[in-house]
């Protein structure tokens, strides 16, 4: 089990109805725990299934439903119908349930033992016309849910499962994330700024503002100690040149002086119990360099960060994060930077100023000390420089489109970067499917940031379930993308959101 998910649960309920008696209900009963015990040691569920029994009258769907909501550990439910519970008994437990749901479709028994069927396994092994029924008024009910299909012992579905339970455990995390914001928005960026009380009502993400006048109190109350412990530290942790290490140099005073900016921001965002933050380079209070080593840093612990107050990616970075705990590539947030050309292969060097998570470094991350012009403090500046993992990875943002949140996901696939001697930062380098062409074409159309939350770990099958738990927007950029499709379905998506105000 996932360390931060153990004390997470999902519920898995059974619909049945008495019609075919008692006895049929107590076989189900028992189909039920041999296949959540099944799913729970099959090693492939990071969060634990819990049965809640069956199901059997329009009251027992009620409670149940009533239950979850009020339950901190049920994260989201489960439910199948292993033969008819009539659908209209989970019309009130429905309305009611505010966590994720899952309809799973599957059958305890894999294959028709077509020599012994009759019609007493007829009546256990019904999930067939079941769960089409139970189909029939989520659909009427437009409630927004993950539909599996396959037999749940087999491993795409648990991976389904899986993935679904990772994403529900992220939105039971982002319901009571704070994000804090020291500084406001870089002057007068649109895309990164939005509805902060949307946001709240919709991914139940908090936006604060702390004052760096604020944040300076925690600065005063650093002890040395606690910055010389952690700068040695980092001369553990990561590459240097030997003379960084040495205390007269000016490279020496910008590491320290970096570590103690880390101390600052965390004990700050610690006080506060949040799990985001951004920051803004014209807004420093007495830091002496932009605190991006310390940026990296939190991003690495599992703190969210936008830079320049993007909020948004913020928290989204926070959020995946959470949903891939236990795996091993990494996520960061990142910027477009700078385009290269080359036809087919061209691709978008991502980078930041500084701010990228070492978690998705290829090779141990050097502490250098260089020259950064950008801001109110133009000065010598810590930070980590490495070159990111290669391979596939998906790159979201979150929009506000005025009426709507827009969730925008593209696949990439990061590739070998040539040698950047005179750029001394964190960077990456990719390919937007399907190509550079359609892949920034498709971005550009949907309005999506410079920034983003880019992830090796997660597909954007885990970003389809968050925009489904959401009840929000999202178009996918990918390998099948075709600039004149993406159009329609942009279009169409504006009518479908004006029709649908009850999304908007
Ligand atoms: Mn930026």
């Amino acid at each position: 089990m996932i360390k931060a998910f153990e004390n997470f649960e999902v519920w898995f309920v059974t619909g049945a109805q008495l019609l075919y008696g008692g006895d049929a209900v107590v076989a189900v009963d028992g189909h039920s725990n041999e296949m959540v015990a099944g799913m729970n040691a099959s090693g492939k569920l990071p969060v634990k299934v819990v049965y809640k029994g069956t199901a059997n009258s329009s009251k027992e769907v009620w409670d149940i439903m009533k239950a979850a909501n009020n339950d901190a550990k049920c994260i989201g439910v489960i439910t199948w119908m292993h033969t008819f519970s009539p659908a209209k008994m989970w019309i009130h437990g429905l309305q009611e349930l505010n966590k994720p749901l899952m309809h799973l479709h599957t059958q305890f028994n894999e294959e028709i033992p077509w020599n012994e069927i009759d019609m007493d396994f007829m009546n256990l092994n019904q999930s067939a016309h079941g769960d089409r029924e139970f189909g029939h008024i989520t659909a009427r009910l437009r409630r927004p849910r993950k539909v599996v299909v396959g037999h749940w012992k087999d491993e795409k579905t648990l991976e389904k499962v899986a993935i679904w339970q990772r994403v529900a455990a992220a939105w039971a995390d982002s319901q009571d994330m704070l994000v804090i914001r020291f500084g406001d928005q870089m002057n007068n960026v649109a895309v990164t700024d939005g509805d902060k009380v949307e946001a709240e009502i919709r991914l139940g993400y908090h936006v604060d503002y702390c004052p760096v006048s604020e944040l300076m109190t925690y600065f005063e109350q650093v002890a040395d100690a606690e910055v010389d412990a952690l700068v040695a530290e980092y001369f553990r942790l990561y590459d240097h040149a030997a003379e960084l290490e040495d205390k007269t140099t000016e490279g020496y005073e910008k590491v320290w002086n970096a570590a103690k900016a880390e101390l600052t921001i965390k004990a700050c965002l610690e006080a506060k119990g949040a799990k985001a933050f951004t920051t803004n380079f014209d807004d420093l209070g007495h830091f002496d360099q932009i605190p991006g080593l310390a940026s990296q840093r939190l991003m690495a612990e599992g703190y969210g960060f936008g830079g320049e107050g993007d909020w948004k990616t913020a928290a989204m970075v926070r959020t995946v994060w959470f949903m891939s705990q236990g795996m091993t590539k990494g996520c960061s947030f990142m910027e477009d930077y700078t385009l290269n050309f080359a036809g087919e292969e061209s691709t978008i060097l991502q980078s930041h100023m500084l701010e990228v998570s070492p978690l998705i470094a290829a090779q141990k991350p050097r502490l250098e000390v260089h020259f950064l012009g950008i801001g109110i403090r133009k000065t010598p500046t810590a930070r980590l420089v490495f070159t990111s993992k290669t391979g596939s990875g998906v790159a979201a943002t979150v929009v506000d489109m005025g009426n709507r949140m827009r969730l925008i996901v593209n696949d990439v696939e990061c590739v070998e970067p040539k040698p950047l001697p005179k750029l001394p930062v964190a960077s990456a380098l990719w390919k937007p499917m399907p190509n550079f062409e359609v892949g920034a074409g498709a971005w550009i159309l949907a309005g999506g940031t410079h920034h983003s939350c880019f992830s090796y770990d997660i597909t954007a099958e885990y970003w389809e379930d968050f925009a489904e738990i959401a009840n929000i927007e999202m178009v996918h950029i990918n390998k099948d993308t075709t600039i004149s499709e993406f159009k329609k379905e942009l279009r169409m998506n504006e009518v479908y959101y004006m029709l649908n105000k009850a999304l908007c």
